[in-house]
C-alpha cells in the first residue's frame, strides 16, 4: 500500500507528454503508469497537465534593497511560489558588508528555518568581495552552495574589478561551483546616471537611459572573456536584450562554457512601462531595465533554439506605495526590483499558449534546466521514478486575469496586473504531499527543506 496515487492526468515532462497514474510514497515518486498499485490516497487529475514542480533559481527573500528589506520574507515569498506552481527555489543568500560568508549562511537560515513552504538552496551574492572572501568561496561547496554572485555595476557598493571576477572564477573552478554575474558597466552607467541627475533628469525612465543595452552587451562579453581565460564555468543572470545575447551566442560558439538566463519580465515589458504618468514608472524599476519589442522578440526566440537555461523571477519585492517613494525626485534613490515569484509560471506557459515555445520546452525551462545546471537533478525539475514527488496540476485551458488582489505576495503590485492569461496552477504536491488545494496555500510554513546542491563536475 503506499501513500498516493494520482489519477488520469496527462503528464508533460520535457521529453515528452502521455497520459500515466504516479504513485507516490515517502515523498518520492515510486511508480509512473503501469498497473495502479494499492494507494491510500487517491487524487484525480482528470482534464489537468500534471507538470513537474517550478523551479525558480533567482530570488531575494527578506533581503536588503538600499536602506530597507523587500516585502516578502521567506513566508510570504515561499507561499506565493506554490501558489504560483513553484516548489523550490535558489534565494540569494547576502554576505552583510564586512562580514564573512559563514555569517551570511546563518544570517539567511535564521530567515529561511520555520518560514519557508517550499524547498530551497542558496546562491552565495557578494556585495563585499576581499582577498579573505574569496579564500573562504572554496568552503562553500562543502556548505551545499555551489555558486557565487558578484556584480559588475553598482559603483561604489557591489561593483567588483576584473581581477577580483577573475579571481573568483579561478576558485570556482577549483572547488566545483560556478560565478554568477550581474552584467552591466558599472563605470558607464555612474557617470550616466550622474550626468542625467545633473541635468535634472530624475524621472524614473532616466533609470532605463543611464543603462542602455550597450552597457549590458560589453560587460556580458567581458565576464564570458574572463571566464574563458580561467577555464572557469560562468552563469549570466538576467539577459534582457539582443546585444548580450549576441555575446552569449558568440562565446557558445568559442566553447566558452557559458550559461545564461532571462527572467519574465524582459519577456513581457518594455522601458516603455518606466514612462508612465506620475510615479508609475517606478514599479518597473529594476536591473537591468526592461528594454525594446524587439529585444522581447529575440529572448523568446533564444528560449525557442534553446540558447538560455531558464527563465527566472529575480523576485525582488517593494512597495509602491511606501518603499518605492523614496526615489521621488532622484530614480538613483528607487529600490531595484520588482515580484513576479507567483507569476512567473503561468507567464512563462503563455509562450506555449502563443505557439512560441513547447510544452515540453515550458518544463525543460521552467523544472528540469534549472534544476540540472544547479545540482538539483534528478531530484528535482522533473517526473521519474525516484524523484521527489514535486507536482503541480495545471488547468491549461483556465483563462483569467492577473489581479494583484489575488496573489499571495505581501507586495502591493503585479507588474502584469490586468494581462489576460491562460492556464491556471490547481493543486501542489511537494514532497507529496498537498501544499496547494484548488489554487489556495493549504501548507505549513516551515515545511521547506534546505537543498544541498551538489558540485559541478569541472
Ligand atoms: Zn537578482
Amino acid at each position: 500500500m503506499i501513500d498516493l496515487i494520482v489519477v488520469n492526468g496527462t503528464i508533460a515532462t520535457n521529453a515528452g507528454t502521455f497520459k500515466a497514474d504516479i504513485g507516490i510514497d515517502n515523498g518520492r515518486i515510486v511508480q509512473i503508469g503501469g498497473t495502479p498499485p494499492a494507494a491510500r490516497r487517491t487524487l484525480s487529475a482528470a482534464g489537468l497537465l500534471v507538470l513537474p514542480g517550478g523551479v525558480d533559481v533567482h530570488t531575494h527573500l527578506d533581503a536588503p534593497s538600499l536602506d530597507m528589506m523587500t516585502a516578502d520574507d521567506f513566508r510570504s515569498g515561499t507561499i506565493a511560489a506554490a501558489c504560483g506552481g513553484t516548489t523550490s527555489l535558489i534565494d540569494f543568500c547576502q554576505q552583510t558588508p564586512g562580514g564573512t560568508l559563514a555569517d551570511g549562511i546563518a544570517n539567511w537560515n535564521g530567515k529561511a528555518e520555520g518560514k519557508a513552504a517550499i524547498d530551497y538552496g542558496y546562491h552565495m551574492l557578494i556585495p563585499d568581495f576581499s582577498d579573505r572572501i574569496a579564500a573562504e568561496l572554496e568552503t562553500l561547496p562543502e556548505k551545499g552552495i555551489t555558486s557565487f554572485k558578484l556584480f559588475m555595476s553598482g559603483k561604489g557598493g557591489a561593483m567588483v574589478d576584473d581581477q577580483a571576477l577573475v579571481t573568483a572564477m579561478e576558485m570556482a573552478k577549483r572547488c566545483g561551483a560556478m560565478v554568477m554575474v550581474h552584467a552591466e558597466n558599472g563605470d558607464a552607467i555612474d557617470h550616466l546616471q550622474r550626468k542625467y541627475l545633473r541635468e535634472g533628469k530624475t524621472a524614473p525612465k532616466y533609470h532605463a537611459e543611464s543603462r542602455p543595452a550597450r552597457a549590458e552587451a560589453e560587460a556580458t562579453a567581458r565576464a564570458i572573456a574572463l571566464a574563458e581565460m580561467t577555464g572557469a564555468p560562468l552563469y549570466v543572470v538576467h539577459v534582457t536584450c539582443a546585444e548580450a545575447l549576441e555575446e552569449v551566442v558568440r562565446g557558445k560558439l568559442r566553447g566558452a562554457q557559458v550559461l545564461a538566463e532571462t527572467c519574465t519580465q524582459y519577456l513581457f515589458l518594455t522601458k516603455d512601462s518606466l514612462d508612465q504618468p506620475g510615479f508609475e514608472g517606478a514599479k518597473y524599476v529594476f536591473s537591468p531595465p526592461a528594454r525594446t519589442a524587439k529585444d522581447k522578440s529575440a529572448l523568446w526566440l533564444a528560449l525557442r533554439h534553446n540558447i538560455l537555461e531558464t527563465v527566472s523571477s529575480d523576485h525582488s519585492s517593494t512597495r509602491f506605495h511606501d518603499q518605492k517613494q523614496g526615489g521621488r525626485d532622484d530614480f538613483t534613490k528607487i529600490p531595484n526590483g520588482l515580484p513576479g515569484i507567483e507569476e512567473r509560471f503561468v507567464m512563462l506557459y503563455q509562450g506555449v499558449v502563443e505557439g512560441r515555445i513547447t510544452i515540453e520546452q515550458f518544463v525543460d525551462l521552467a523544472c528540469s534546466r534549472p534544476a540540472r545546471t544547479f545540482g538539483l537533478a534528478p531530484r528535482k525539475g522533473t517526473i521519474a521514478v525516484g524523484s521527489d514527488a514535486d507536482i503541480v496540476l495545471f488547468d491549461a485551458d483556465a483563462e483569467r486575469i492577473i489581479r494583484n488582489r489575488d496573489l499571495h505576495h505581501a507586495v502591493d503590485y503585479s507588474a502584469y496586473e490586468g494581462m489576460k492569461v491562460r492556464g491556471r496552477v490547481v493543486s501542489v504536491l511537494l514532497r507529496g504531499e498537498v501544499i496547494v488545494d484548488n489554487g489556495e496555500f493549504c501548507g505549513e510554513p516551515g515545511y521547506g527543506r534546505f537543498l544541498p546542491r551538489a558540485r559541478l563536475e569541472a
